[in-house]
């Protein structure tokens, strides 16, 4: 990736240039340096947002590729996609003014320019700048539909869920333990594993990496799972998805929110997928933002959650622009222990509440 600077004129921007063909490498990308916009040159209803934290999420992967899916295609040349919290530095849009934080889809850049509407104001006087991608952003939304619409999740059935430290998983745990479920989680490693048994409270977690075969990752499910899956909240796929398939019980139901493991094209084949009949199971996939409807009630609970020290959430904090595609490869390994973030503006203290950086 080719380096570049910033300065009072200018701000840094990363586009995607090639197509990765299998594991996504940092020659996909290129940094460059574009003149910053001024305040005064913004039509009616545009604000200059000054981006603190872009957020890294795995469904960057599939937008790199030209595979059908259910969105179009990151177009190469332009300004890599991705949703930004920041600090708006000039406002022609009623509803915001200089000074207000704000989220929107502003892309791997210091600084965007968008109108009002596309915008969405955050209060960072009791809740961090951070957790408005996180846990109070999409992968939250997630985790909320997928409990609590998809599965329904009832007092005493047993969850399972994969890739269960990070940004989806960790809070679909939490809130299934908040209905009375029995959670299971699915980590890589015994750091992760001992966060999401010891600090987010789930019953058990497998740790995947220390089965050295098929027939040793089933031993580890069976331990853990006498009595089976009710429902499954699916991250990963691969071979991870195919174990828990052999433990559904009957009639069990299953989220599927997305197949990580294959999303650099080398997904394990299923070699379970029979039990999805003879366990008569329910598989539902879903793209969260097909349900927007839901939003308002799910960051609505998640909020009251938070504030009530009912959620934890962990963050991966990368600092500099120019670290990620770096930070995007190692998302899409499990090197990320929690919410993957890229930090973009030096004079903030991750974690604390924001007061003001411009
Ligand atoms: P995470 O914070 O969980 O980070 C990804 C995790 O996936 C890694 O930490 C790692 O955990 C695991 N992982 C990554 N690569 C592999 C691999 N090759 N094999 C096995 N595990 C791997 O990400 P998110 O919480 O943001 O996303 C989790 C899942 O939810 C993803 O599949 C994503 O695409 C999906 N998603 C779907 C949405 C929807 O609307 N359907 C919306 C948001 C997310 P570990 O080290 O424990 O293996």
């Amino acid at each position: 990736m080719t380096s570049a600077q910033s300065s009072a004129e200018t701000y840094q921007r990363i586009v995607l240039v090639s197509r990765p063909k299998g594991v996504v490498v940092p020659g996909n990308f290129e940094l460059s340096t574009v003149p910053r916009p001024a305040g005064t040159s913004l039509a009616t209803n545009e604000v200059l947002v000054k981006n603190i934290f872009l957020s890294l999420d795995p469904y960057m992967r599939g937008r790199m590729s030209l595979a059908r899916s259910y969105a179009l295609p990151q177009p190469l040349n332009q300004t890599m996609l991705g949703t930004t919290a920041g600090v708006v530095v000039a406002s022609k849009y009623a509803g915001l003014k200089e000074g207000d934080y704000v989220t929107g889809q502003l892309g791997w850049a210091e600084m965007g320019v968008t109108t009002g509407d596309k915008l969405q104001p955050v209060d960072t006087q009791k809740i961090p700048l951070t957790a408005y991608l996180g846990v109070l952003g999409m992968p939250g939304v997630t985790a909320w539909y997928g409990v609590n619409i998809l599965l329904n999740a009832q007092p005493g059935q047993t969850l399972v869920v994969s890739a269960a430290s990070g940004a989806v998983g960790g809070v679909v745990g939490q809130l299934a333990k908040l209905k009375g479920c029995r959670v299971v989680g699915i980590a890589g490693g015994q750091q992760k594993c001992d966060y999401v048994r010891d600090q987010l409270g789930f019953d058990a977690c497998i740790d995947y990496k220390q089965a050295r075969s098929g027939q040793e990752l089933q031993a580890l499910f069976s331990a853990v799972l006498p009595e089976g899956i009710d429902l499954l909240f699916e991250n990963v796929g691969s071979s991870i998805f195919d174990a828990s398939l052999f433990n559904l019980n009957p009639h069990a139901k299953i989220a599927l929110c997305g197949m990580v493991a294959g999303y650099n094209g080398i997904a394990e084949p299923l070699k379970n997928a029979s039990k999805l009949l003879t366990m008569r199971a329910t598989l539902q996939g879903f793209i969260v933002t097909e349900h927007m409807e839901i939003w308002p009630q799910a960051i609505n609970e998640l909020t009251g959650l938070l504030l009530n020290n009912k959620l934890q959430y962990r963050e991966t904090i990368t600092e500099g622009l120019a670290q990620a595609p770096q930070a995007l490869i190692g998302l899409l390994s499990g090197q990320n222990f929690g919410k993957q973030l890229v930090q973009l503006t030096s004079n903030v203290v991750p974690g604390e509440l924001c007061k003001i950086l411009t």
